[in-house]
């Protein structure tokens, strides 16, 4: 099952993710972790650096080859969960092309839908855990003291406007483009993120029935 996650900053794709992950054992790629991992260390070019800070895009080739690499992995062969790409649709047309190369396709896309008035609000508390990654809220979802938090560079106010504005500009023509397809399902992403999985599951469930 390949099963694109399709949503806004701060909409919980990461905690979704991981929840899919341990319920249907299918891999997280997100090309924000792979980034990150490279620049912490040291294989992320400096002028990608620069753009991740202040909440663009990178070239659709550099994030393109990290998820070509990645798909051909062992533990991708049954299916692949993507967060944070494809994010344009010249992105989304390379991922068909190499799924079909691989004779595979998108079985699914899950929008994550929230408020942007939420969003801002999660990403600018939003904090994680430095060694497992694991994501907190400082006020909705409190790390325990013992925690080592780490805030992302580009969570700071200033840079998420940036970060949300370019996702209705260039990630939100891919909600038409997969419905065309008819690969789209939205699911309401405010609540607890065990309510919001609650929705995910039943679709992929479905989804997963009729593939059998
Ligand atoms: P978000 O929380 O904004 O969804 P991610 O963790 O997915 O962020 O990505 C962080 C940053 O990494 C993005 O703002 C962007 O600079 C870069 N990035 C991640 N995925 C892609 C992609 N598919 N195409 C271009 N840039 C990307």
């Amino acid at each position: 099952m390949d099963v694109i996650l399709l949503g806004p900053p701060g909409s919980g794709k990461g905690t979704q993710a991981k929840m899919i992950l341990s319920e249907f054992g299918i891999p997280q790629l997100s090309t924000g972790d792979m980034l990150r991992e490279a620049r912490k260390s040291g294989d992320l070019d400096i002028r990608f650096q620069e753009i991740m800070e202040a909440g663009g895009l990178l070239p659709d080739e550099a994030v393109f080859d990290l998820i070509e690499k990645r798909m051909l992995a062992e533990d991708c062969k049954k299916g692949v969960l993507l967060d944070g790409f494809p994010r344009t649709i010249e992105q989304a047309v390379s991922l068909d092309i190499l799924l079909l190369k691989l004779s595979r396709k998108v079985d699914v896309v899950i929008q994550v839908c929230v408020p942007r008035s939420l969003l801002e609000e999660r990403i600018i508390f939003r904090r994680s855990d430095k060694h497992t990654g694991q994501i907190y809220h400082l006020i909705y979802n409190k790390p325990p003291s013992e925690v080592e938090l780490e805030h992302r560079e580009d969570d700071k106010p200033e840079t998420v406007k940036k970060r949300l504005d370019t996702y209705d500009a260039l990630t939100a023509p891919l909600l038409p483009y997969f419905d065309k397809k008819g690969l789209l399902f939205s699911v309401d992403g405010t609540g607890a993120p065990s309510e919001v999985f609650g929705r995910i599951n039943t679709i992929l469930t479905k989804i997963k029935e009729n593939s059998i």
